[in-house]
């Protein structure tokens, strides 16, 4: 019966904000930590999500600094030249600019985690930052292109040039460096997800359509055409519902269905998207396992596999097994509450019009299996957390489907800030939470979403609730 794995998310910056051993000790005294997922790089934007100092903690005895003014640089480790041959990006202009540029995180870790048992993993949530463009050469020929032939700001999945970059990326990473795990993550859904919901705030056009993507379709036998045709009119029908315009006039859940029956390439195309993202994920494992057998490799699982039932759908645990050493379900509680509030309202805005947002919120518990009695009311959705029972379930749904072939690390996190504001945890349910997680199978925690946001009780409740709930 040895101690479950307790990992938590460390962004680089507290590490030189705070101190190594200062981080360290507070994250093993207060929950047992006893590994850290720390950024290699943040391409995704990191430490510029738009946070405000009021949302960080204050009570780590060292003072947060106020992140609006920082420009923090994007790359934390010492790039290789000679592990980017294959593809046309390289770090070297990431590295260049912003506070903390020249940081070597993973040295400066190295000492200070091993004599504390604490394992040391890398954190890379994929790039989707608008600015790569303008700090990147070469970024615009990884690009997707959309239904109508333009590029737009993504990264494609199919471009040889983008998966050379997270492979020569990992190698460059497990041989420069003594990683115990990387922890890799997507938050982007497909075209679909993207058109009917919004996620993409309605402005974005459906992608891929590039060559590359072109003739992967090619390949599966899916005629491009007609999915580019079917998104056309898809995202044109969304577009309008969203800017107030008419419904089709036999309805909007029947023109809806009429566009799939018309155009499955629709769905053809939404299964490509995904299958292209995993196969990376693949790619990544593959080539980790081939240099260092023994690395921790998983996978942060973006946290709208808990509302959008297409992207649900797409992430089938007991399949992400065969290339996971361990799966980080996100089971965020607190900040669910307003995220499913955000996403009954842009469903609501288009497809969703015919039902109101109340029943939509009912269809969307009902199916997603979350208990309305124990669940916030729609009103009380934006300041309210889901409960520890959501947790429960998530992660009980993850253990099952894997049934033993990887690990599960529930993602519990706390002290998130919503829309640029302090959205409080209270320990109780913290510690509720992660019994909840372990009760349903978890075999460790990775402790989110930042270590600087997580106030000093949370952790402590973490610590109290892997005492009490931890069996072995
Ligand atoms: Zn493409």
């Amino acid at each position: 019966m040895g101690k479950p794995f307790l990992g938590v998310q460390l962004g680089s910056h507290s590490v030189y904000d705070e101190g190594a051993d200062h981080c360290l000790d507070t994250l093993q005294e207060t929950a047992g930590v006893n590994a850290v997922f720390v950024y290699a790089q943040t391409t995704h934007g990191g430490f510029a999500r738009g946070r405000k100092l009021s949302a960080l903690a204050h009570d780590h005895g060292v003072a947060p600094r106020d992140p609006a003014p920082r420009e923090m640089t994007r790359l934390w480790f010492t790039p290789h030249d000679r592990y980017y041959a294959g593809t046309p990006v390289r770090y070297d202009a990431l590295g260049e600019h912003g506070e903390l540029a020249g940081s070597d995180i993973f040295a400066e870790l190295q000492e200070p985690c091993r004599k504390r048992g604490i394992g040391l993993y890398a954190r890379i949530l994929e790039g989707f930052s608008k600015d790569l463009v303008q700090l990147v050469p070469n970024w615009t020929r990884l690009l997707t292109v959309d239904v109508y032939g333009r590029i737009t700001q993504l990264p494609c999945w199919n471009n040889p040039g983008y998966r050379a970059w997270w492979v020569s990326t990992v190698e460059d990473l497990f041989k420069s460096y003594p990683l115990d795990g990387y922890k890799w993550g997507s938050e982007r859904s497909g075209p679909l997800s993207n058109t009917l919901f919004g996620a993409a705030r309605g402005g974005i056009a459906p992608t891929c359509f590039c060559e590359h993507c072109l003739a992967r379709a090619r390949t599966k036998g899916i005629d491009a055409e007609r999915a580019r045709l079917g998104y056309q009119h898809l995202f044109e029908m969304m577009s309008g519902l969203a800017g107030g315009g008419a419904a089709p006039h036999d309805g909007i859940l029947i023109g809806l269905l009429r566009l799939l029956l018309k155009y499955p390439e629709i769905l053809a195309w939404e299964a490509m998207f995904h299958e292209s993202r995993e196969a990376v994920a693949r790619l990544q494992y593959g080539a980790i396992k081939q240099i260092k057998p023994e690395a921790q490799v998983g996978w942060h699982v973006y946290h709208h596999v808990s509302w959008d039932p297409f992207y649900r759908a797409e992430m089938d645990y007991a399949e992400i097994a065969e290339y996971s050493d361990w799966i980080k379900p996100v089971v965020y509680h607190d900040v669910a509450g307003p995220r499913i509030r955000r996403h009954i309202f842009e469903t609501h805005a288009r497809f969703g019009r015919e039902l109101s947002e109340e029943q939509l919120l009912g269809v969307l518990y009902a199916t997603m299996g979350y208990d309305p009695k124990r669940e916030p009311t729609l009103g009380q959705l934006d300041k309210k957390g889901l409960s520890p029972e959501y947790v429960y379930r998530e992660t009980k749904r993850c253990v099952d489907a894997v049934a033993g072939r990887a690990a599960v690390y529930a993602g519990v996190g706390f002290d998130i800030p919503w829309m640029e504001e302090h959205f409080p945890s209270a320990p109780e349910t913290t510690y509720k939470a992660t019994v909840r997680a372990f009760e349903a199978g978890a075999s460790g925690l990775v402790i989110s979403r930042e270590y600087d946001e997580m106030r000093l009780d949370n952790l402590k409740a973490v610590g109290r609730a892997v005492k009490d709930a931890w069996k072995g």
